[in-house]
């Protein structure tokens, strides 16, 4: 069976160079509206601060059929914390994201950047999986087993999605069972925005139709689009 998981992670617009939020205003009903339409899963990746500023738009996220993950509290990178602020800013992200869904099982960490020694939190905090590697990044981590968490990486990086999808298709479909990640925000034009040409160059329509297509040719050819949870069950680890 081919499999891909899409995931979404929900923040403030291209952080920390923003702290606008039209991505929550208008790109993630868009990305919302897409996966009802084609009637597909995906996992979204939550701030405990954008989920207590949106709460009707969080709310869709379980409603819809799709996995609600955590993202961290407010976006701030986990590299950077001592043991004890790490622990805080999960237990209070923890406690918004459960009144939105009780099973909250799967984690990604911001900018993929999470200490091997902090993976003892998630479990304190009940987490089961973490998407906070990068297949594409040195040493190229494939899914393991580290204590009790299972990791799951990113296949490619975001900003790949958005150039045209007769490059990214085939590459997408040499991995077995990718893992995408994409933002709200790139769902809405940020051309004009004082942020990096990687983050800023074809936002808006052109990612939204980017993705229509990806997910339209991989349906085409049988992929089953599975959350991190589901496809978590799936894999066998060793
Ligand atoms: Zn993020």
């Amino acid at each position: 069976m081919k499999n891909i998981t899409i995931t979404i992670d929900v923040e403030e617009d291209c952080p920390p160079m923003l702290t606008s939020t039209r991505g929550m205003e208008e790109g993630l009903p868009k990305l919302l509206d897409l996966f009802k339409k084609e009637g597909i899963k995906a996992t979204f990746f939550v701030t405990g601060t954008m989920a207590k500023q949106y709460p009707n738009m969080i709310h869709r996220i379980p409603l819809e059929g799709h996995e609600l993950g955590c993202h961290g509290y407010t976006h701030a990178r986990f590299d950077r914390m001592k043991e004890e602020e790490a622990r805080i800013d999960l237990k209070q992200a923890g406690k918004v994201l459960r009144q939105f869904e009780k099973r909250l099982v799967s984690f990604r960490a911001p900018n993929l950047q999470f200490p091997r020694n902090y993976l003892q939190f998630l479990e304190e905090e009940g987490f089961l999986y973490d998407s906070s590697i990068a297949a594409y990044k040195p040493p190229f981590p494939r899914s393991r087993v580290e204590g009790k968490i299972i990791r799951i990486p990113a296949t490619i990086t975001s900003s790949f999605l958005r150039l045209p999808p007769a490059l990214f298709l085939p590459l997408l479909k040499r991995s077995k069972a990718p893992v995408i990640f994409v933002h709200p925000w790139e769902f809405v034009d940020m051309s004009d925005m004082p942020i990096r040409l990687d983050c800023k160059f074809n936002t808006g329509e052109k990612a939204l139709g980017n993705l229509k297509v990806l997910i339209r040719d991989l349906k085409a050819e049988n992929y089953h689009f599975l959350t991190l949870q589901e496809r978590a069950n799936l894999e066998k680890y060793k």
